[in-house]
């Protein structure tokens, strides 16, 4: 089944965190025979993927698009289970529509041939060039995938695994020593054709002209192995990893926010909730790692100190609005550029400031689920890139400057939603680090923004306390709904190894 069978299991583990994360390695964990306790504080599970209803309109509050189907058909699997059963994974197609300040729109296609000839009315050159680049991202991914996605590389033992060893030795093929807008500029000449490309590095919370072009995997993983809505909405996933995790054992507890990790100075022993002390064999803290070593655990001072200097991803500001009227010439996902792609990533990061002209993605689920919005409106979901959080930020401020320039943007386009936004919801980047405790408000854990990225993020396993492991975005392999369920999966896997028959 999962290749793990025929050990023995720590009796009692607790998972803290309900979010993709914790979920994954819950049901893993109980699907191995373990007794799990999962302790969520927030009364909804989900974390940063989750839902809000008002007003006959339903929103996805975090994820929009759903890649590599893949890990959840296996982590269904593995349960004993058959996710098409549950969930229906959408092919989304146009994959995104675009529209560039100088008036230019184009769809991107998940059709190869369909995404040549849309690249090819902005540079006829760039839309010839296109096939090579998808194939240039294909190598990456088939050089990258098994090392730093499917395995727990951190671990020598998994390392060594010879698939593991060979595709290590192959890691001159990732592209690491250029940037990913240096790479992407080498293929396409056109800056339109440019800035699409290096905006797959946001996917991770990373500045492209910086993180590494090892990144260009994520277009190759959008177009090469799909982009996805699921029927229903987003949200149907939690519903679902929820369900299959009632019905492996899990013992869900919700509103119960873990205080501490208690442990001896080398194992961890417990956790405490409302004041009240639970005992685990083992512990998997899908809560971030970053603020869990902060908050929840102490005496690691430092470790404390090595993660504060790994740089948090980018945040995010989010309009939910309820609008009146349907507008044909939006599609499911799009995308309003920014003038000057560099300058924005230079505010972001540098500066750690709202850009003054931000890159504005809107994603209307109504057009999937005519039910997400009553009858001729529409549910809008709008996500700015923001700064992760730091001194001098005044959000407060930035949520009426940065509402007031969505409204110009679209009105410039075209869109006037002057009077016909009837319900509006707002999530800051503060509200990220205080709803899910999300390190700096980021929402990818952190940035890729150097070289040597994926090697410095936290691993599955505690380096400090036997008994303790971590799953999530914060940890390895990262950011986004597939991995941050790949490492709930891997964190539970190592549980089991590393805890069987102690
Ligand atoms: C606006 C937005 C858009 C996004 N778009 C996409 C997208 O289109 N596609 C994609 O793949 N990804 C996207 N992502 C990223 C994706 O949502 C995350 O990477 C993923 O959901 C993170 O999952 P996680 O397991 O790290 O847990 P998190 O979502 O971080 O959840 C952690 C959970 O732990 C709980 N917790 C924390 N501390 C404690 C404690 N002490 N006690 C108990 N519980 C605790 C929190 O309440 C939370 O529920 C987006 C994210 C956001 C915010």
């Amino acid at each position: 089944m999962n290749g793990l069978e025929g050990a023995g299991v720590a009796d009692q583990v607790i998972v803290i965190g309900g979010g993709v994360g914790g979920l994954a390695g819950a049901i893993r964990l109980a699907t191995t025979g373990h007794r799990v306790t999962l302790f969520e504080q927030n009364s909804q599970p989900g974390g940063k993927m989750n839902l809000f209803e008002a007003g006959g309109y339903r929103f996805d509050t975090g994820p929009s698009l759903l890649t590599m189907p893949f890990v959840f058909d296996q982590l269904f699997e593995a349960a004993g289970d058959n996710r098409p059963d549950h969930l229906e994974f959408v092919p989304v197609d146009p994959v995104c529509r675009y529209f560039y300040p100088d008036g230019v729109c184009i769809d991107s296609s998940a059709d190869v041939d369909a995404m040549q000839e849309a690249i090819a009315t902005l540079s006829p050159a760039d839309g010839k060039a296109w096939k090579h680049f998808l194939e240039y991202t294909r190598r990456i991914y088939d050089a990258t995938a098994d090392v730093f996605l499917f395995s727990a590389f951190q671990e020598w033992r998994h390392l060594l695994k010879q698939r593991n060893l060979g595709a290590f030795f192959k890691l001159h093929r990732i592209d690491a020593m250029r940037t990913v807008h240096s790479a992407v500029s080498s293929h396409f000449s056109d800056p339109r054709v440019v800035q699409l490309f290096d905006r797959y590095a946001t996917y991770n919370g990373s500045d492209p002209y910086r993180a590494p072009a090892t990144l260009n995997v994520i277009p190759y993983v959008e177009h090469g192995l799909g982009g996805f809505y699921i029927k229903g909405g987003m949200y149907r996933l939690v519903e679902e990893m929820v369900a299959l995790a009632v019905r492996v054992g899990v013992d869900l507890r919700m509103q119960a926010p873990v205080e501490k990790i208690l442990h001896n100075g080398k194992r961890v022993e417990a956790v405490v909730v409302d004041g009240a002390r639970h005992d685990a064999d083992a512990v998997l803290c899908n809560a971030d790692v970053v603020t869990a070593h902060q908050h929840l655990i102490d005496g690691l001072d430092n470790r404390v100190r090595k993660l504060k200097r790994l740089e948090p991803s980018l945040s995010g500001m989010v309009f939910m609005w309820g609008v009146r009227g349907i507008h044909r010439e939006l599609a499911h996902h799009n995308i309003f550029f920014s003038k000057n792609y560099e300058r924005e990533f230079q505010m972001l990061f540098d500066k750690r400031s709202a850009p003054n002209d931000p890159t504005i993605y809107v994603a209307i689920t109504q057009r999937a689920d005519p039910s997400h919005a009553p009858a001729s409106c529409e549910n809008w979901f709008v996500l700015l890139n923001m700064p992760y959080l730091a001194d001098g930020q005044d959000w407060q401020r930035t949520v009426g400057e940065m509402r007031q320039h969505v409204l110009e943007r679209l009105r410039n386009t075209g869109i006037d939603l002057h009077g016909k936004i009837e319900l509006e919801e707002v999530i800051t980047p503060e509200d990220f680090h205080r709803l899910y405790g999300s390190n700096a408000g980021s929402i990818y854990g952190l940035s890729s923004n150097t070289r040597m990225a994926a090697f410095r993020r936290p691993p599955n396993r505690s380096r400090d306390l036997h008994g303790l492991y971590f799953a999530g975005g914060s940890s390895h392999p990262g950011g986004g709904v597939p991995l941050a369920t790949l490492s709930g999966m891997l964190a539970a896997d190592l549980l089991y190894e590393h805890e069987a028959n102690r």
